[in-house]
């Protein structure tokens, strides 16, 4: 079930529930709350964009995650290191930048080079 976030249309005459923001848990198809459920005042739903996004990174980041253990169970140390560092890139994920510097290595690259590519790239 997604969680929507409400905000009061007049904070002055919010209560406890009310104030700021609250999150409601709705099903996709129930109408969005016009009323505080707890003082009856008006609401509206905030789209909260950033909850989302996030959400979705961390549902890509798992599945490329798991992709570059296979390919690094595999053995397969260039498609690992190559996706590790594209994703490592899109994401801005330092750990994931050092893993696929790891996974060059095993393939056999020149580390000193990637190394100095590396610093450029995080600064
Ligand atoms: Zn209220």
């Amino acid at each position: 079930m997604p969680i929507y976030e409400y905000e009061p249309l007049n904070p002055r005459k919010a209560c406890k529930t009310c104030a700021g923001r609250f999150e409601v848990i709705q099903g996709m198809d129930d109408p969005p709350l016009t009323a505080c459920p707890s003082c009856g005042h008006g609401v509206r739903k905030v789209i909260s964009w950033c909850r989302a996004a996030i959400m979705e990174t961390s549902d890509e980041h798992i599945r490329v995650d798991k992709t570059i253990s296979e390919y690094e169970k595999a053995g397969m140390w260039s498609h690992a290191a190559e996706l590790a560092d594209t994703h490592s890139e899109k994401i801005g994920n330092h750990d994931l930048k050092i893993r696929a510097l790891d996974n060059y290595k095993k393939a056999g690259y020149d580390l000193g080079t990637l190394e100095k590519h590396a610093k450029t790239t995080s600064d």
